[in-house]
């Protein structure tokens, strides 16, 4: 399949390439586009046909159901059934927006979509490309991450590139995402609602609007663990990971730079290619000759907005090796951590015992 790869400058968008990429969804076709988030697949949700190519292009397990990204509110019942009024007020506090909401499935939407399930989750973003294809499509888009399932998400139209080229109809190049994470996945089919998974709209966000919100314990617990039954299908898969082995280094930032040091110094003694994931506070204190800054801690948004980028460059140098430090767990860090602990298969050692938990 060709694949054709158009730019668009989202402050002043070419509508003539919006247009056809619209076309082509409701076509039954293929788009990837930038979100706010990170780089989404698009086929029309509607079209059970349209959402079988999506699992065929990323290599996605059919039980691990798409997101619905609608364009305006009153799509909503369209696409969901016997709507809370926690998904009013959450719609009208964080969308448009990176919130993805578990409802009720309409008769509408094909369980081809849903990954065989009667909920469908459901999102309107705001990134301004984003908003003009579902638009221009007329329908509602189902659109995962565009990257082969069990790589790290797209965050640039490169990686989407690097993963999609012959197996989709059109990339639309809008340049660097803004979050760099997934969305927040709350689940509101249950009596209390529940973050499935931790995204920029934090718990203490959510918070503001409703009375009461859970956590799904399984978000942060390992694939062996018993109690490890994730509500979000796609969250029991292996996810992010690079092809290099990445262990997560926690302690006190002198004893993680003293312990990475000795560990890269053992490997390169080794002839292993190896690489450290540090932060602008802390780069300077490595010994390593790949020392790759993820971001500063006084922003999380530039760690969360870098961390995809970097754990694809360590696929690109083909780097055997890889430390990393860990971050804090609670508001935007508790999604940060769910990814890296994921892209490291949650291998975590402690800085002052160097010993594998
Ligand atoms: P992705 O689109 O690749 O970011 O992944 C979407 C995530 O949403 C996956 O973890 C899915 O399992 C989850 N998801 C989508 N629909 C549902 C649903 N109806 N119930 C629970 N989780 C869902
Ligand atoms: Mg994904």
């Amino acid at each position: 399949m060709n694949t054709a790869i158009y730019k668009i400058d989202a402050t002043n968008m070419d509508m003539d390439v919006i247009r056809h990429a619209g076309q082509i969804l409701a076509q039954g076709g293929l788009v990837a586009f930038p979100t706010e988030t990170v780089y989404g697949l698009g086929a029309d949700a509607m079209d059970a046909r349209a959402s079988a190519k999506i699992y065929a292009a990323k290599g996605r397990p059919s039980d691990n159901p798409l997101i619905v990204h609608i364009a305006r509110l009153e799509s909503l019942t369209e696409i969901a059934a016997d709507i809370p009024d926690a998904a009013i007020k959450l719609a009208r506090a964080f969308w448009p927006g990176p919130l993805t909401m578990i409802l009720n499935k309409s008769s509408r939407v094909p369980l081809g979509t849903t990954g065989g399930l009667n909920t469908v989750a459901v999102r309107m973003p705001s990134h301004p490309i984003a908003r003009a294809i579902i638009e221009a499509s007329q329908t509602y888009i189902a659109a995962p991450s565009a990257n082969t399932s069990g790589r790290p998400s797209p965050t640039l139209a490169e990686h989407v590139i690097e993963d999609m080229t012959g197996r989709i109809d059109m990339i639309i190049d809008g340049g660097k995402v803004g979050i760099g994470l997934e969305s927040t996945i709350v689940d509101l089919t249950g009596p209390i609602p529940m973050i499935l998974r931790p995204g920029y709209i934090t718990k203490e966000m959510l918070e503001q609007v409703l009375d009461c919100v859970t956590v799904d314990q399984a978000i942060l617990a390992e694939n062996s663990d018993k109690n490890f039954h994730p509500k979000a299908p796609g969250m029991k898969y292996k996810h992010y990971a690079p092809k290099g082995d990445l262990t997560i280094v926690e302690g006190a930032p002198e004893d993680v730079a003293r312990c990475i040091n000795a560990l890269t110094d053992q490997a390169q003694d080794k002839g292993l290619q190896t690489a450290v994931i540090a932060t602008d506070e802390t780069k300077a204190s490595y010994t390593c000759s790949r020392v790759f800054s993820i971001g500063t801690r006084v922003h999380e948004e530039s760690i969360a907005q870098n961390l995809f980028e970097i754990l694809r460059k360590m696929d690109t140098l083909s780097v055997d090796v890889i430390y990393s430090e860990s971050f804090e767990g609670g508001g935007l860090g508790q999604a940060i951590m769910n990814r890296l602990l994921k892209a490291a298969g949650h291998h975590v050692i402690q800085a002052n015992q160097s010993r594998s938990e």
